[in-house]
Formats: C-alpha cells, sequence, structure tokens
C-alpha cells in the first residue's frame, strides 16, 4: 500500500540508569526505518521519536540514593542517554522526556478523557510490588518470592487506594483487534503469545499511586494525593512526542514491554478516543558473551565504549545482522571482530578499494557513459525497502551483502585489469553505475544508506570530482 507518511517509536528508557549496548538494537533498527522511509518518502514526511521515561519508584530511588533531587537526577541521566543514542548515529526527530511540560499536559487531557468515558474508578489495591518493572506481580510472575524477571530485588507489599482503570472491559475489544489485524502484533509468535495470554482474562488495573509512597509523577488531574501510575503517564508519550503524526506506523519495543503496548496502551487508546497504532513489534533480548546484561553482574558496555573500539557503523551492522529482531541474541567481542574483518574490511571495504583503484583519474561522468541505466522501479533500495516493510532488517541487510559478493565475484571472473584501458572502462562502469544485471557500487551505497549511513556517505564522495584509489573503509583489525 503507498504510504505518505511514516512514524517510528522505540520504548523511552527509565532513567535509574544509563542505557547500556542491550537497549541499543531497538534504536538501530527503528533508525534504520526512519532513515530508509526519509530517503523514500522525503525528511518532512517522516517522524522518530524515542526518549526517558523519567518517572515513577525507580528514578525517585535511585536519585535519592546518591543524594539529589529526582529532577536534578534525570536531567543527568537523559542527557547521557541521548549521548548514547548520538554516537549510534541514532536520527531521532525528538527526545521526548516525561517530564517536558507538553507531555505532562497532554497526559492531564488524556487521562481525564479516559475518565469522563467512564472507565476510572477508586479501589483499595493489595499486592506484591516490583519496583525494577514499575508494576505489581501476579503469582504466576513470581518465582520464589521474588519478580521473575528481576530475581536479586526484593519485592514491596503495597495496600492503597487508587484509581483503577477498566481494563477488562476491553477484553473482547482487545481480541477482536488482535484476531483481525495480523499485522497488529509482529512477530508472529508474540502474536499468539499475546493471545493466549487474553485467554487467562484482563483485571482492571490501577492507574495511580498516593502521593505520600511516590511523589515523583504527574500529579491526578483533581486529586492531589495521587499521582499517575508511571506506565499511564509513560505510554501517553507517544502521541505526545509528535501529536500529528498520530497513529503511529510501527512502535518498536522489547519483548518484557509487550503486554503493556499490544494490550494496555490499545485499551488506552481506545477508551480516551484515539486511533490504534498499526504495529506493535516486540524484540527479543541481547545478551552479552552468554550473559545477561546488568548492573548487578557487573557487565554493562554503553554503546559509547563499542563505537570508540569499533567504529560506529561495525557496531550498527553487528546488530543488524546479529540483533535479537525475533529471539533473543547474544553479542561478543570476539564475534564483532570476526565479523568486522570478513564482512567489513574484508567484503565492501576491499570491493571499494578495488574498484576506486582500477578506476583512477576518471571521474563519474566519464564512467557513466559505459553504464546501462538499471531498469525503471527496481532499484535495490527497492528491495531492500520491501524487507524493511515487513520489519526484516536482518534480510534488508543480507540483500545488499549478497550484490556486494556479486560483484565481488564479477570482477574476479572477468580480470578488468588484464583489459585494455578502453576495455576496462566499458566493464567498470557497469560495476560503478549498473549494467548487464548487475547492481554497481554506487546503488549498493545508495541501499547502504539507511544502515551504515557514514559509510555509504564515503563512497558516494570516491566518486565525486576526479576518482582516487579509497583509503581503507575499515582498515582490519589484527
Ligand atoms: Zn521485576
Amino acid at each position: 500500500m503507498p504510504k505518505n507518511r511514516f512514524y517510528v517509536t522505540t520504548a523511552i528508557d527509565y532513567t535509574n540508569d544509563v542505557i547500556h549496548i542491550g537497549h541499543a538494537y531497538q534504536k538501530v533498527v527503528a533508525d534504520v526505518l526512519a532513515r530508509y522511509y526519509r530517503q523514500t518518502l522525503g525528511e518532512k514526511n517522516v517522524f522518530f521519536l524515542t526518549g526517558t521515561d523519567e518517572h515513577g519508584s525507580t528514578s525517585e530511588q535511585a536519585a535519592k540514593k546518591v543524594g539529589k533531587e529526582p529532577k536534578e537526577f534525570v536531567d543527568d541521566i537523559s542527557a547521557k542517554d541521548k549521548e548514547q543514542l548520538n554516537s549510534l548515529n541514532v536520527s531521532y526527530d525528538r527526545f521526548i522526556r516525561t517530564t517536558d511540560s507538553d507531555h505532562i499536559k497532554i497526559v492531564e487531557d488524556f487521562y481525564r478523557k479516559v475518565q469522563e468515558n467512564g472507565d476510572i474508578y477508586k479501589d483499595k489495591y493489595s499486592g506484591l510490588y516490583c519496583v525494577s518493572c514499575e508494576s505489581y506481580k501476579t503469582e504466576s510472575e513470581i518465582i520464589d518470592g521474588h519478580c521473575a524477571i528481576h530475581p536479586t530485588k526484593e519485592l514491596e507489599k503495597v495496600t492503597e487506594e487508587n484509581y483503577f482503570f477498566r481494563w477488562s472491559k476491553y477484553q473482547e475489544f482487545l481480541r477482536e483487534h488482535i484476531q483481525t489485524h495480523p499485522e497488529f502484533v509482529q512477530p508472529e509468535g508474540r502474536r499468539k503469545e499475546i493471545l493466549s495470554f487474553l485467554d487467562q482474562g484482563l483485571k482492571d488495573i490501577t492507574i495511580s499511586r498516593q502521593k505520600e509512597k511516590v511523589s515523583w509523577g504527574i500529579p491526578v488531574p483533581g486529586d492531589p494525593d495521587q499521582v499517575i501510575y508511571v506506565w499511564f503517564d509513560a505510554l501517553i508519550n507517544y502521541i505526545s512526542g509528535a501529536p500529528e503524526f498520530w497513529p503511529a506506523d510501527v512502535q518498536i519495543l522489547g519483548k518484557d514491554n509487550l503486554r503493556w503496548h499490544a494490550l494496555l496502551w490499545p485499551a488506552m487508546l481506545k477508551s480516551a478516543g484515539y486511533e490504534l497504532p498499526k504495529t506493535i513489534y516486540a524484540h527479543g533480548f541481547l545478551s552479552l558473551e552468554g550473559k545477561k546484561i546488568s548492573k548487578t553482574l557487573g557487565n554493562v558496555i554503553r554503546p559509547t565504549e563499542l563505537v570508540e573500539k569499533f567504529g560506529v557503523d561495525p557496531i550498527r551492522y553487528y546488530l543488524i545482522k546479529f540483533g535479537p529482531q525475533k529471539e533473543d541474541a547474544d553479542l561478543s567481542l570476539e564475534k564483532i571482530k570476526e565479523t568486522y574483518n570478513s564482512d567489513l574490511a574484508n567484503g565492501l571495504g576491499n570491493l571499494v578499494s578495488r574498484v576506486t583503484k582500477l578506476v583512477e583519474d576518471q571521474t563519474l561522468d566519464s564512467l557513466k557513459k559505459y553504464a546501462e541505466e538499471t531498469q525503471k522501479g527496481q532499484t535495490l533500495l527497492d528491495d531492500v525497502g520491501s524487507k524493511l516493510e515487513n520489519f526484516d532488517f536482518q534480510s534488508g541487510l543480507n540483500l545488499v551483502w549478497a550484490n556486494i559478493s556479486t560483484l565481488d565475484r564479477w570482477i574476479n571472473d572477468e580480470k578488468p585489469w588484464e583489459l585494455s584501458p578502453d576495455e576496462r572502462l566499458k566493464k567498470l562502469g557497469k560495476v560503478v553505475i549498473a549494467g548487464e544485471g548487475l547492481k554497481g557500487l554506487l546503488e549498493i551505497a545508495e541501499a547502504l544508506k539507511p544502515f551504515l549511513p557514514d559509510t555509504a556517505e564515503k563512497i558516494k564522495k570516491q566518486f565525486t570530482g576526479k576518482i582516487k584509489p579509497a583509503s581503507p573503509l575499515f582498515p582490519r583489525l589484527g
């Protein structure tokens, strides 16, 4: 279906600590989509939102620990999170913070709409609360008295009078929507998971905390003794971040956040009278050298550290190629190095050096007369795009690399260096631009842009003015 606008969001991260490499996959693949759509739809028709989730007890307790006021603390963390994303070339259009005043206004407005629809009531609640998850835990989510996701943290026994959202009222609406819109929850395995979760039945959910227990939050409109529950507040960022772009085309998040996004969020939207997003895409977890990445285990690596060591595009390449698109994935420093040498230094980098050396002192114009135009309407970027439009980042990237190998093999077979200078140019015009069924190097660079923007730029630059042999794009790592 032809589209003319595209809106992509990622989850927003808690500000109890700076994000690490485990958070990076999601931001990078969202960035790939944003860049691809900017290329095809134009800059102003695309919006990419990311940011930080700053309210609630996780941030409040983390601030207290270091003797800071919550706002001062989250100012610092969100600035550091931004640096992490910038180091990965994540081209967000807005970095929203849930402490932004326009967000707060829209949350209040949203709350009132849900209230006017009769979906909020006050009741007493008692349960076990996991601060790290910012949610109450049901029996099935507790193992040996601890949260299944956070086995080293203590659960808090909480008894409070709170406001509740009539989540159960939307059970059949949600089931119907998910069943009739197979694109709504992706990948397919997650959709099945959500449908079977729905079979257990939804219970109404508290959407406020008493101010004396959790003071760091947005006050409930009309009841200053309560603050809005952090999830209810945070989810609304997807609207407040770019109201003119809502509904989102895809919301990308980790599998641990799937229920909130696939079940609570659409129920809230329906209640408040908003449209639903088209797709909720949940990826798996990334581990590091076979271990869960956690502060407690002391194995946290930040994106900036890896970028310093390997460069930004090699890290993007690795994450897109081996990241947890569907299943969980593991990151290993040795494997990053191997991949760097085989796919980037020997693969792409070597091809660019070879080609530029063979056409030294020519210009793009002088090569053009030997090239054949690519078949209209079927560029490599189109082929890659049809993968990206289905959120298959790995296949999109692999398609680019398949064409790199084809070009490389073609040069090996044709041995243009054995030809006379004029014959050689005839062959290489095709290699650089297109011809004989080949996607040329510049077409490859165009299709590379969403994935490795810096590298794509460097390749194009090689072909402006008089062509000079390229210095290695990816010097081999020893
Ligand atoms: Zn937990």
